[in-house]
């Protein structure tokens, strides 16, 4: 068992005490990453909140999925399948899961990669609805991990809960590959999300648009999608794990006297995200903004 800060925010009384936790790529690619998903469950809910769990897909799944669309455009993307279906199969097996539990996206993967083929182009449509994939495997196999460690686990489609918002005039690909959402509190999906046991899992980076199609919210999207959740449910807090412990004064690998930030305004943490940090995606800020939320950044190696 790792040990943690449990009192990572204040609880507030009457409320839902949300906590939003999201995991990036890196995050959720190995057992030993999971090993710490689970220990950090439990913690945050012995403490009292109520987790919900957003994670991206497997570390370098999305651009893989990219590679294979334009492998499928150019005529051949068996290279490219293989390689999206062992990553997974791996990861399954490590977590000690049967791998079949994905043959049913893989197959999706596969007849809309043959239809790309066909046509030699690739909608914006397809593409939303093959990235969508990397997001819906690795939150089946997160999950399912999880169940089978003890841990009760709704699994919910993000594109039930978070809808985009039409901005006039806006082009094709946008609508469809970067789209925004409202930053709103939600009572109904509060209330939904009431009804739902244990801990509530689902995937960043996708939801639906005003007419029930699936859109992305660009890539990088899934902090942003983690603040929206924060957002809708006035989250007691938005903790965002990844591989790094943190915002900078300047980019480490870089500057060799740049300083990890232990506090700083939603307005120095927009200005570091919008000029190149890349630890937060630039969108993510407004959303916690706009209600105080507080949001942390964490280090899933070294919790
Ligand atoms: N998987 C998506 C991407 O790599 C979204 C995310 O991880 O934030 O862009
Ligand atoms: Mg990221």
């Amino acid at each position: 068992m790792i040990t943690i800060d449990n009192n990572t925010f204040p609880r507030v009384a009457d409320s839902g005490n949300w906590l939003v936790m999201k995991f990036g790529g890196t995050s959720v690619s190995s057992l030993q990453t999971w090993e710490t998903i689970r220990d950090l469950i439990v913690e945050r809910q012995a403490a009292g909140f109520r987790p919900v769990v957003v994670h991206s897909a497997v570390a370098n799944v999305s651009n893989r999925l990219e590679a294979a669309l334009e492998a499928a455009v150019k005529g051949e993307f068996a290279a490219e399948l293989e390689g999206i279906t062992s990553v997974h199969a791996d990861l399954a097996a490590a977590l000690g899961l049967e791998s079949t539990l994905l043959d049913e996206l893989a197959g999706e993967l596969q007849q809309l990669l043959a239809g790309v083929r066909l046509v030699r182009e690739v909608s914006p449509r397809v593409r939303v609805r093959v990235m969508a994939l990397g997001e819906l495997m690795a939150t089946t196999l997160g999950a399912a991990y999880l169940q089978a460690a003890g841990i009760e686990v709704t699994w919910t489609d993000a594109r039930d809960a978070l809808q985009s918002v039409d901005i006039p005039h806006e082009n094709e690909r946008s609508r469809y590959l970067a789209a925004s959402c409202g930053t709103d509190a939600d009572t109904e999906l509060q209330h939904r999300f009431d009804g739902m046991p244990g801990v509530i899992l689902t995937q960043g980076f996708i939801a639906k648009n005003p007419s029930g199609e699936s859109v992305l919210l660009g890539r990088g999207g899934s902090d942003t999608s983690a603040a929206y959740f924060a957002a809708k449910l006035q989250a007691a807090g938005l903790e965002i794990w990844t591989d790094v412990p943190g915002l900078f004064s300047a980019n480490p690998h870089i500057v060799s006297g740049a300083r990890l930030l232990n506090t700083l305004s939603y307005q120095e943490a927009q200005e570091i995200a919008s000029t190149g940090g890349s630890v937060l995606h630039p969108r993510c800020i407004r959303p916690v903004r706009h209600h105080g939320i507080p949001l942390r950044v964490r280090c899933t190696s070294q919790p």
